[in-house]
């Protein structure tokens, strides 16, 4: 009974009405929460989980030396990896696939390398219309790599103290 009086009153009143004035120009001079994405962009985390990419060393050298480790502790399967040795006995992939479709962007591939080889960059922008386009092969993973380096060296570096 006395809820449905304090109910009765507050619409009378037009109490949650003015409440809600009161709300809006209590925010109509304050700075805007939005973004005009994209030409204004938020803050990234250094540990922002993008696109894959394989990196390399400064000398042009791929760094990654086809341990498997990756592809190993994937939970989803994603990753597909065959090696062999080169003439000078080192040990390099000759395929590094990973099915983006079924990637779950944990990370766990990036925290498995012994040489900082397969990480997740900064991009977030490669959506596309089929799914054969998220089939990742070795060419598309070392052109990222070389595309982000900056600023994956830059992330990682951040990060540093706390790997
Ligand atoms: S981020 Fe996770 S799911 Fe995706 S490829 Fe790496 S280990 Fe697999
Ligand atoms: S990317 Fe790293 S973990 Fe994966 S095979 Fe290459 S060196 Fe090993």
């Amino acid at each position: 009974m006395i809820a449905r009086v304090s109910q009765t009153l507050r619409g009378a009143l037009l109490v949650d009405v003015v409440g809600a004035f009161f709300l809006t120009f209590k925010h109509l001079l304050r700075p805007k929460m939005t973004v005009n994405y994209p030409f204004e962009r938020g803050p990234q985390s250094p540990r922002f989980r993008g696109e894959h990419a394989l990196r390399r060393y400064a000398n042009g050298e791929e760094r990654c030396i086809a341990c498997k480790l990756c592809e190993a502790i994937c939970p989803a399967q994603a990753i597909t990896i065959e090696a062999e040795p080169r003439e000078d006995g080192s040990r390099r992939t000759t395929r590094y696939d990973i099915d983006m479709v079924k990637c779950i962007y944990c990370g766990l591939c990036q925290e498995a390398c012994p040489v900082d080889a397969i990480v997740e960059g900064p991009n977030s922008e490669f959506a596309t219309e089929t799914r054969e386009e998220l089939y990742y092969d070795k060419a598309r993973l070392l052109d990222n790599g070389d595309r982000w380096e900056r600023q994956i060296a830059k992330n990682l570096e951040m990060d540093a103290s706390w790997r």
